[in-house]
């Protein structure tokens, strides 16, 4: 569904910072935004407790947090998070993408997370309204955007093993540039076949730090070793391609077909990846969702048959695979350069996004 008309903002209560950003320090923090270090001047917050369900909607000036050191998200890791983009359009109207979808996975990690699930008009709300209050800092450069930070924590200060009673819900917003300032470049990816991010039956469905933090060390050795970011395996097996840390992975055959792994329930729903199965469906390529055994990725990268790999996620759209490593193996993707349907599928997709052409699925929500 499409709306052309602002989420309303009627329920979010908006608490002004003392403290607001000069115009000249926003405009040189907008001049030059590097990916998450700088922050607009509020956040969006709902509190929850057990008692009251979902209540104090507000946006607040952006600020620490003051934690007991006994709150359950620093002991047990309940939490989890989303990651979107809010884009200016041409005309100064400011969209976001898809949104419905994140609330959902929003909902889904949460179910998962054992923390209470907020509500679709909620998650949209408060978009809405932290946008709103921070509009000036939705840049119009070309490939800028305002990455959007949803986040819930167990909140109750308690060192006892189970769910939450408290829960703070929070959105935090950063200016952000072209993810590839000099030019789409390709990544090498390593092959990890001694660290999994997620199993059976885990938490690698959900959007949550604990996801992350598993990744981290693999991520490490894997950039010692001279590559940019790891691929893991399924766990099961550890022979399946499953995704990298944070974006999905699509494979591009000589004959034209694309395939990606199948959600096994260890890998991540990416927005991103669904759009894309979309849009090349759309274009005619025959598109399969299927187990990708990493032997017949090798294979296809030696005899040509693979012709085009590439990860997507919301943070860097679509990033074409150059180099592909693993224990005995290290191979070139093509010619090491981005491949035509990597690159005509990542315009194509930032196309819809920042309004230069139409929105023919209603995948854009006017915020502002
Ligand atoms: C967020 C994420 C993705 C990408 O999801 P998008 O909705 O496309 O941004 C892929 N994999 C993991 C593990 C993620 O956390």
């Amino acid at each position: 569904m499409s709306t052309t008309t602002p989420t309303s903002l009627s329920s979010f209560e908006i608490r002004p910072t003392a403290t607001p950003t000069s115009d000249e320090d926003r405009a040189a923090a907008l001049a030059a935004p590097r990916f998450g270090t700088v922050f607009t001047d509020h956040m969006a917050r709902i509190s929850w407790s057990e008692d009251q369900g979902w209540h104090d909607r507000r946006v607040e000036a952006y600020g620490p947090l003051l934690l007991d050191p006994a709150t359950a998200v620093l002991h047990y890791a309940q939490e989890i998070f989303e990651g979107m983009k809010a884009y200016r359009h041409a005309d100064g109207s400011v969209w976001t993408f898809r949104p419905w979808a994140n609330a959902e996975r929003f909902a889904r990690s949460a179910r998962r997370l054992a923390l209470p699930e907020l509500s679709e008009e909620d998650f949209l709300g408060s978009l809405a309204a932290l946008v709103a209050t921070d509009a000036a800092w939705v840049p119009s450069g070309e490939e800028t955007s305002l990455y959007l930070r949803p986040f819930m924590y167990a909140s109750e200060a308690f060192l006892g093993v189970r769910p939450s009673r408290a829960a703070e819900y929070l959105v935090i917003a950063s200016p952000v540039g072209p993810y590839f300032a000099s030019g789409v470049q390709p990544v090498s990816i390593w092959v990890a076949e001694d660290y999994h991010r997620a199993g059976a039956g885990g938490t690698g469905a959900a959007k949550c730090g604990g996801n992350y933090a598993a990744s981290l060390l693999p991520q490490q050795e894997a950039y010692a070793l001279g590559y940019d970011q790891v691929c893991f395996l399924d766990a099961s097996t550890n022979t399946l391609v499953e995704e990298l840390g944070g974006m999905n992975v699509f494979l591009v055959h000589a004959d034209g077909s694309v395939s990606t792994p199948e959600l096994s329930g260890s890998i991540l729903e990416g927005v991103t990846r669904s759009s894309i199965l979309q849009l090349l469906r759309d274009a005619g390529h025959q598109v399969h969702e299927r187990p990708v055994p990493l032997t017949e990725l090798r294979a296809g990268l030696e005899d040509g048959s693979v012709a085009e790999v590439f990860a997507c996620g919301t943070a860097a759209v679509v990033t074409p695979i150059g180099r592909l490593g693993g224990q005995g193996f290290d191979l070139t993707v093509g010619d090491g350069s981005a491949g035509p349907v990597t690159s005509s599928v990542r315009s194509e997709l930032m196309d819809i996004q920042y309004g230069r052409v139409a929105d023919r699925h209603g995948w854009l929500h006017r915020l502002l």
